[in-house]
C-alpha cells in the first residue's frame, strides 16, 4: 500500500470517529427517550384539565387553558407511546365532575394519576410552573381545586374513596419531585416549586398522584408561548421522563 493510500486511510478513520463521536453526543443530549429507558407495562392516566363550558384561563387573544391542557395531555401520551398505557380523563372539549376525572384513574387501577393545569385562572398569586401533591385540609398552599372546609364539620357526604390518596402521599410527594427535576431543565419555565395542598382532584385517587400547573397563559407573550408545539412538546417530554423516572425507582409503584 503506497503512503497516498495510507494517508486516505488515515482521514476516513478518524472521520469515522469523529461522526461515531458526534453520535454519541446527539444521543446523550437528546431529550428523546431511549426505547428502553422506560421499561413499560404501568398504568398513566392524564387529566386534561376543564373542558366544555369550563375554559379555565384564557389569554389575551382567547388562547384557552382547556384546549392547551388537552394538547399537553396528547403530547404526554405520544412521548409515553409504546412504554405504557395511558388514558386521558377527557379526549375533547367537554367538560368532567372532579369525581369523574379521578373515577378513571380508578377505574383503570391507574399506577399514576396527573391533572393537567395552566396558571393564570385561578387566584394564585404567583405566575409561573408548580407542582402540587394532596396534603389533606391542612395544605398551606391553597389550591382552587381544593375543599374549603373540613368535610366533616361542612357535613359533606363521603364516597369510599374520599381519602383514597393519603397512603400514596409519599410517592406522590416523590413523583412531583422527579417531575419537577426535570421541567426545571427548561429555561423557559419559571418555577414555583413543589407544593402541597388539599386539592379535590387528588384526593380520591388511589395511586400516586399530582396536579401540574405550567403556565401561565397571561400575558399575551406568555401565551403566545403555547401556540404551536415549540413550546409544549418539551414540556410533555420532561414530564414523561419524570414519569419514567418515577417508575424507574418504585418498581410497581
Ligand atoms: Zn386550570
Amino acid at each position: 500500500m503506497s503512503i497516498s493510500h495510507l494517508i486516505i486511510a488515515r482521514k476516513r478513520l478518524l472521520i469515522f470517529w469523529f461522526l461515531l463521536v458526534l453520535l454519541l453526543v446527539a444521543v446523550l443530549k437528546s431529550d428523546v427517550l431511549p426505547e428502553d429507558a422506560c421499561p413499560g407495562d404501568k398504568v398513566v392516566v392524564l387529566d386534561p384539565g376543564h373542558g366544555g363550558h369550563d375554559s379555565g384561563a384564557r389569554g389575551p387573544s382567547g388562547l384557552t387553558e382547556k384546549s392547551v391542557t388537552l394538547q399537553l395531555a396528547q403530547e404526554i401520551k405520544k412521548a409515553l407511546s409504546g412504554r405504557h398505557a395511558v388514558y386521558l380523563t377527557r379526549t375533547g372539549d367537554y367538560y368532567l365532575d372532579i369525581d369523574e376525572r379521578t373515577a378513571v384513574a380508578n377505574h383503570k387501577r391507574a399506577n399514576l394519576f396527573i391533572s393537567l393545569h395552566t396558571c393564570g385562572c385561578f387566584r394564585h398569586k404567583g405566575h409561573g410552573t408548580a407542582i402540587f401533591y394532596y396534603s389533606g385540609s391542612t395544605g398551606q398552599n391553597f389550591h382552587p381545586l381544593s375543599q374549603k372546609d373540613d368535610i366533616s364539620e361542612a357535613g359533606e357526604k363521603l364516597c369510599y374513596w374520599d381519602y383514597s390518596q393519603s397512603p400514596h402521599i409519599r410517592k406522590s410527594k416523590l413523583l412531583a419531585t422527579l417531575v419537577h427535576q426535570e421541567l426545571v431543565k427548561n429555561p423557559k419555565l419559571v418555577d414555583k416549586g413543589i407544593l402541597h395542598s388539599p386539592c379535590l382532584v387528588l384526593r380520591g385517587a388511589d395511586m400516586p398522584a399530582i396536579l401540574i400547573e405550567v403556565g401561565p397563559l397571561n400575558p399575551s407573550a406568555e401565551e403566545n408561548r403555547f401556540r404551536g408545539g415549540a413550546f409544549i412538546s418539551p414540556v410533555a417530554e420532561a414530564i414523561a421522563r419524570g414519569i419514567c423516572e418515577f417508575f424507574e425507582r418504585t418498581g410497581s409503584a
